[in-house]
């Protein structure tokens, strides 16, 4: 199992941004990926997995970590009856392909989201009434200790959550599909993307929804929009003119510029609404936002 040492992040982030993972490994395999943490184990180095990085901000000064990324075997997709299995590095994209192909139905819903099998267990990720613990029949996580095979329920999946902890690696992921004619699929699939393609910016670089919806009438990008923040820039970055519960890289944008975007939003969320918003975006290094008491 080669583990290369310095290999730069940003191009394994849909924002584009990130400084040098300390190392960086490629398991094709449950065996290789078992190699991968036991060398991260001893070298005392916590093992960070990242899927397509759609949800992710990576520190520009670099991660002190092994970033794990799936591929081979654990990125591969096949059928058997109504059964998806995907590796957990398998993209969205090709899982729901194999799907269509296979006329089974119930992952359209994944065809607005740029990420990967076990980035989705992960995030519980979901759009249009549709998420993974929805068809999530089971996942096998891979950790320094073991492994094993876990359901939804004990994998603790709730609204963009789940329950798994640091260092632990979804390397399969088998979906319950349900029987469902080509054509349909197909239908369901434009139709899904021409809503997506109305409401979001789908042409910029991006990590998706930077906040989770908070409990309260109006949703993250309403409430930031309150904010007169659409199009608000800081260095390279920018609150999408779109949607702003999004984050644009402009124009040469660092993650530091993402973060201080994201901290004078939650602040004027804050002192206009009283809200303080959750992040969704996941933080890869060390970075971090001003705790809700200094807002
Ligand atoms: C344009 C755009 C639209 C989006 N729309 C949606 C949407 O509608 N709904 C939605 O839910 N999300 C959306 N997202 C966000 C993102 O696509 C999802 O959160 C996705 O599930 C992240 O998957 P990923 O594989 O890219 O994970 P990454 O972004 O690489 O990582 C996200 C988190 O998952 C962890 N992770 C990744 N792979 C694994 C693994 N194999 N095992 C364990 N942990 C892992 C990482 O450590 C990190 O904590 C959107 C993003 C973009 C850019």
């Amino acid at each position: 199992m080669k583990i290369e040492p310095d290999v730069a992040l940003a191009r394994f982030t849909t924002l584009g941004t990130g400084g040098p993972a300390r190392a960086f490994a490629r398991p094709e395999s449950v065996d290789d990926l078992r190699e991968a943490l036991a060398w991260a184990a001893a070298e005392g180095l916590d093992a960070e997995p990242i899927g397509l990085g759609s949800n992710l901000l990576a520190a520009d000064e670099g991660v002190d970590a092994l970033v794990v990324k799936l591929a081979g075997e654990l990125a591969a997709v096949e059928v058997e009856g109504t059964l998806l299995r995907a590796g957990g590095g398998a993209a969205n994209a090709v899982a729901l392909h194999r799907a269509r192909a296979a006329e089974l139905g119930g992952f359209e819903f994944a065809c607005a989201i740029p990420g990967t099998a076990g980035g989705g267990v992960r995030m519980n990720a979901g759009a249009y009434g549709g998420e993974w613990a929805g068809v999530l029949e089971r996942a096998l996580v891979v950790h320094a200790e073991g492994s094993e095979w876990r359901t939804p329920a004990e994998l603790g999946l709730s609204y963009r959550h789940s329950d798994l902890r640091p260092g632990e690696v979804v390397a399969q992921v088998e979906f319950r599909l349900e029987r469902r004619p080509g054509t349909e699929i197909k239908a369901t699939i434009a139709e899904l993307q021409a809503q997506r393609k109305a409401a979001q910016p789908t042409n910029k670089r991006t990590f998706g929804s930077v906040f989770k919806n908070p409990q309260h009438e109006l949703s993250a990008g309403r409430m930031l929009e309150a904010c007169g923040l659409r199009g608000h820039r800081i260095g390279g970055a920018q609150i999408s003119p779109r949607h702003a519960n999004f984050i644009e890289n402009a124009d040469g944008a660092r993650s530091d510029d993402a973060i201080a975007l994201m901290a004078e939003a939650r602040r004027r969320a804050r002192e206009q609404f009283g809200v303080v918003l959750e992040h969704e975006v996941q933080l890869l290094g060390d970075l971090e936002l001003p705790p809700a008491g200094e807002l």
